[in-house]
């Protein structure tokens, strides 16, 4: 790599648009004091993104922007920019060269571009520390500043022989990845504040998606116990309904069968319709009043036979009439039917006139009796008496067949009202009976409805049950399944079912005890669970880079002591090279030493280092005690072993030389020319040993106009130009 270019514009004393161009191993820069030679060392600083203004003779952006003069305006902006060449992507950018510039605004505004593309300044340090580079480190050694690592402290000089070892990549690398791990175990504390934070709700949302899981696991059962249930009881009821319909229509049809038979049977004792025929009561009345007329008519004519009787057997102890009342056959006759009727009149006619016409009869069977025996003395004399009693016998033969047939009128009236009477007696039997039966049917019929009104509650109860079910579970639940049969025992079954009804109640209530759950909490549950998860991954991610990150920092800081401590020794004899080199003997070495932090609290050991110089010849050791130029020598010894031992691409070098005598100048000479065979150097310079060693020289001059300008020349002229 080599640094090609330099560009100034408006920078400090260069007003104009300056380029310098590094095209050999040695360049010096000369000048009368005060031309703005130190300018261009600070420019090549600035450019890389030097920090300390005060390093570079500022106190702010705007002193490094040239301020005009009476004869130049001043400019609003300064700018630099340095150009590599890039070989072997030195630089990691796929680019040949590499352009490096700065800007810098009058309104303090600064900005840093690599290739034309603006980037910050940590994109800037990160690829210069890639190349090794830097603003500060003793590659660019400012005017008076080359005894700067002897007045250094230790810490500080052990920090400029870590850069000068090339070690601040890797301290660059550490600090970043310190940075890193503080920054992840931060997160890591975030993350885990934040997942106390949300824990407690989370374990409440799982509580409550295993409650909602038990919900759903209660509604699952419920719903199969439910559909199982409501099916079996859905069946029962249509077929209880079905069976009470056939019963209760049974028992109708029976009642009108009974309400038929009733009808058939009449009623007890019917009114005889007005006008309608008479009852047989009535008629038996009438026939009984016939009879009992006809009685009396009789005994009325037995009378007058009896008194005719009598008359006749007065007049003619036997008349015609006797003769003709006794005549054998026809008393014989008469009497029979008499004694008939009688005898039939016994049971049927009031016994005190049956037992009084009885006497009657007896009495004139008995006159007759005696007629007959009068006859048989006397017939003639009693002739119209017998006439008489002749004609009123046959009266009498005539009432007694009306008698006769009077009697068994009443006679026929009387069993015809006893046989109605015995009718009227079965038909009550028959009422009663079907009264009985009727009212069985009823009692059925009602038993039919209560247990109707039973299932028309306990189908009200399903319906209810139903809807709180389906209500519980899902509405598919109201499109079961029915009827499922039930099963053929239907005790068994009921109770089967009461089982069933307890445990779904049972469920019910443990549904409503938990309340229906809602899916906002699953929403959110899912969400904080995804939530968690991402925090626990994000806990293990930060985890995994905490460990690689420690073990990056562990891995870098063994790099680094084991290479500082390699590195040392080869500093050591490099500068004891040199040092012998410059003094012509003597003893220079770095020793490291510990060092306590100045804070109480830290107390941390930290190791520095320690120049341990002896001159040859004299007694001297210890730094304070080394003459001005001999300070000097020490320094550029130093210097010089670090850029053996670990060449940066370029120094600048402002007059470090300054303090040399002739011989030391020669010296400092050979060192350079040695140098450069592994670094390009630019060497700000008054000395003429020095120049006689560059293989460019610039000359800088300073007009009256207060700008700076560059011109090339010649060795000989730079002699001459130098002491102007
Ligand atoms: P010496 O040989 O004495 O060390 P030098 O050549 O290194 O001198 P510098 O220190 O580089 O000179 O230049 C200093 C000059 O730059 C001064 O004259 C100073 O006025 C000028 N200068 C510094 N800053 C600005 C600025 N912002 N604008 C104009 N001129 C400036």
């Amino acid at each position: 790599m080599r640094l090609e270019r330099l560009d100034l514009a408006g920078f400090k004393s260069f007003a104009k648009k300056t380029t310098l161009v590094f095209d050999a191993p040695v360049v010096a820069i000369v000048g009368p004091n005060g031309s703005g030679k130190s300018n261009i060392a600070e420019a090549c600083r600035w450019v890389l993104g030097e920090q300390s203004l005060k390093s570079l003779r500022g106190r702010r952006g705007e002193d490094f922007i040239w301020h005009g003069s009476p004869a130049a305006a001043r400019s609003n902006r300064a700018s630099v920019a340095i150009t590599f060449n890039n070989p072997g992507q030195v630089f990691p950018i796929a680019a040949a060269e590499i352009e490096i510039s700065r800007e810098v605004y009058r309104d303090g505004t600064n900005h840093y571009l690599i290739n034309q593309s603006e980037v910050r300044l940590k994109n800037l340090t990160e690829l210069l520390h890639q190349a090794a580079l830097g603003p500060s480190g003793y590659h660019i050694i400012n005017q008076g500043e080359a005894d700067r690592i002897l007045n250094a402290s230790p810490r500080e000089r052990r920090e400029i022989i870590e850069v000068a070892l090339g070690l601040r990549l890797y301290q660059w690398q550490l600090a970043e990845t310190e940075k890193k791990l503080l920054k992840t175990e931060e997160n890591l504390r975030q993350v885990g504040l934040l997942r106390q934070e949300v824990a407690p709700h989370l374990r409440f949302l799982k509580k409550e998606m295993e409650k909602l899981e038990r919900v759903r696991v209660w509604r699952r059962e419920l719903k199969e116990l439910a559909l199982d249930y409501f099916s079996r009881e859905a069946a029962y009821l249509a077929a209880e309904r079905a069976r009470l319909e056939t019963l209760a229509s049974g028992i109708r049809i029976k009642l009108e069968q009974l309400a038929k038979r009733s009808d058939g049977l009449g009623s007890r004792s019917p009114a005889s319709p007005a006008g309608g025929p008479a009852r047989p009561e009535e008629q038996l009345a009438a026939a009984e009043k016939h009879y009992r007329e006809l009685i009396s008519q009789r005994e009325i004519l037995n009378r007058r036979l009896g008194q005719l009787e009598g008359l006749i057997e007065a007049e003619k102890k036997f008349t015609a009439a006797d003769a003709e009342a006794v005549a054998p056959g026809r008393v014989r006759g008469w009497t029979a039917a008499l004694e008939a009727v009688i005898a039939q009149a016994k049971n049927l006619i009031d016994q005190n006139l049956l037992r009084a016409a009885w006497e009657k009869i007896n009495v004139v069977v008995e006159e007759m009796k005696q007629a007959v025996q009068r006859r048989d003395r006397d017939e003639s004399e009693t002739l119209p008496l017998k006439a008489e009693f002749s004609q009123k016998q046959d009266e009498l033969e005539r009432l007694n067949e009306e008698l006769t047939a009077a009697e068994s009128a009443v006679s026929s009236l009387r069993q015809a009202l006893e046989a109605a009477a015995a009718r009227r007696g079965e038909n009550e039997h028959a009422r009663l009976e079907l009264k009985f039966e009727i009212s069985a049917e009823q009692t059925r019929l009602e038993a039919a409805r209560g247990e109707r009104e039973r299932l028309e509650i306990l189908q009200a109860e399903f319906d209810r049950e139903l809807a709180e079910a389906a209500a519980l579970t899902d509405r598919e639940l109201l499109d079961f399944q029915k009827p499922a049969v039930p099963s053929e025992d239907g005790a068994t079954e009921r109770a089967e079912q009461a089982a069933r009804q307890k445990k779904i109640e049972r469920l019910k209530m443990k549904l409503e005890e938990a309340g229906v759950g809602s899916n906002a909490v699953a929403a959110e549950y899912e969400q904080a669970a995804a939530r968690e998860a991402h925090l626990a991954r994000e806990v293990a991610d930060l985890e995994t880079s905490v460990k690689s990150l420690s073990q990056v920092i562990a891995d870098l800081k063994q790099k680094i002591d084991d290479e500082f401590a390699g590195g040392l020794q080869r500093i050591n004899r490099q500068f004891q090279e040199f040092f012998a080199l410059l003094f012509g003997g003597g003893r220079a070495a770095l020793d490291l030493i510990e060092e306590k932090r100045e804070e109480p609290e830290t107390a941390e050991i930290i190791l520095g280092l320690e120049i341990d110089v002896t001159l040859p010849r004299k007694r001297i050791r210890g730094l304070e005690m080394l003459s001005g130029g001999e300070r000097s020598l020490t320094s550029i010894a130093l210097l010089f072993a670090l850029s053996r031992v670990h060449p940066p691409p370029f120094m600048i070098l402002d007059e470090t030389d300054a303090a040399l005598d002739e011989i030391n100048s020669r010296k400092y000479g050979d060192m350079v020319e040695q140098l450069a065979k592994e670094t390009q150097l630019i060497l700000i310079t008054h000395n003429r040993e020095t120049m006689s060693r560059a293989d460019v020289i610039y000359g800088i001059t300073m007009g009256a106009d207060g700008v700076s300008r560059l011109l090339s020349i010649k060795f000989d002229e730079a002699v001459e130009y130098a002491k102007a």
